[in-house]
């Protein structure tokens, strides 16, 4: 059974119970259904009062995705390439507090699974490229120069994005 708020075409809302949906329009379009108020058969279901917010919640959810669209990218910037002037910190929101975690747990994994090699970072990649230096991950600073080098020689080079305010 289905509890429906209904409301005649003079505008008399009302309740009533029916077995379901297709019961309360069959019951309907026969005639059925009657307001108890001015007895009009002319009755349709009310909005309810739970799908109204739920659309507006919709509604506002859109908006803010919308608005986060419009809104300038967070500044994400490599360990290899040069650190960009940091910028005017705004108010994160959740889905930035995500990204921020997300990087921070790339940073931690990176941090475990590497050896830091620091300014050496070019050299050392293309010592291990050359098999001059036993293979192993390392992690480091290059310039946007030495990395598109590195690049174009065919050595992979992957820049991780660090936090504004949590450069190493
Ligand atoms: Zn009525």
């Amino acid at each position: 059974m289905i509890k429906y708020s209904l409301v005649c075409k003079k505008g008399h809302e009302f309740e009533s119970w029916f077995a379901g949906s297709e019961a309360f329009e069959e019951q309907a379009s026969r005639g059925l259904v009657e307001c108890p108020f001015c007895g009009s058969k002319n009755v349709s279901k009310a909005l309810m009062a739970p799908s109204v917010s739920t659309s507006r919640k919709k509604e506002s959810r859109a908006e803010a995705i919308r608005q986060l669209g419009a809104r300038p990218a967070a500044p994400v910037e490599g360990e290899v390439l040069p650190p960009a002037a940091p910028g005017p910190v705004a108010l994160l929101d959740e889905n930035q507090q995500k990204l921020r975690e997300a990087i921070r747990e790339l940073h931690a994994k990176v941090t475990e699974n590497t050896v830091d090699v620091g300014e050496k970072f070019a050299e050392e990649a293309r010592k291990i490229h050359d098999g001059e230096a036993p293979e192993r991950a390392i992690r480091g600073q290059a310039s946007l120069k030495q990395a598109k080098e590195l690049l174009d020689d065919g050595i992979p080079v992957l820049p991780v994005p660090s936090l504004p305010d949590d450069n190493n």
